[in-house]
């Protein structure tokens, strides 16, 4: 893939609280997709994130961490993103993940959104060239990673439909829950799956 390299965060945080309480069963949800997304070999080098909608903001994924050996200690909550300031709010432990802007911005745009999964699905982005023939949405430009250019053009495809293939990068699904969006983001997996190597 010719996609770009990682260089970290493009965002500050602030840290409000190192302390997080998390409901049990969101996080036994979190867990059981991120292992999914790991055992159908989406988590390259620990890319990809989840999130959630929580009555304050959201629960996000920590940068860098392992899908397969996610643990309670990896999922932080930012209470506020802005992109004046390009700053997040967040309690927990550890850095939420890079691509935080785009949850934040997906969230305050589509109200009707809980969860979104973002992976870098290696086997469709092998066969994206086929996105117009199959009928799923792609953004047009390539968008360098983590930026508020990359959530906007993220949220604009959105509009069209619940998947969204970054160009060049990866797949992003929403959904009212995790496993929703999980479903989809499998759906157009299987979908590429299907078709002959290009
Ligand atoms: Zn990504």
């Amino acid at each position: 893939m010719d996609g770009e390299e990682y260089v970290g965060r493009k965002f500050r945080t602030v840290f409000l609280e190192r302390d997080l309480r998390l409901d049990e069963s969101t996080l036994k949800e979190f867990l059981r997709v991120s292992r999914a997304l790991a055992s159908e070999d989406m988590a390259e080098a620990n890319a990809g994130n989840i999130s959630v909608r929580e009555s304050e903001g959201m629960l996000i994924k920590a940068g860098g961490r392992s899908f397969k050996e996610l643990m309670r200690e990896d999922i932080v909550k930012v209470v506020d993103y802005d992109e004046k300031t390009n700053t997040a709010k967040v309690c927990g432990r550890v850095e939420p993940s890079s691509e935080t802007p785009m949850h934040w911005m997906i969230y305050q745009e589509f109200p009707e959104v809980n969860a979104v999964v973002h992976a870098h699905d290696q086997l469709v982005l092998k066969k994206q060239g086929l996105a117009g023939e199959l009928g799923i949405t792609i953004t047009k430009k390539k968008v360098s990673y983590g930026t508020l250019e990359q959530a906007r053009e993220v949220v604009e495809a959105l509009r069209k439909s619940d998947y969204v293939l970054i160009r060049d990068h990866g797949s992003v699904s929403v959904g009212r829950n995790l496993g929703e969006a999980l479903d989809e983001l499998m759906k157009v997996h299987r979908r590429f799956e299907d078709e002959g190597e290009v």
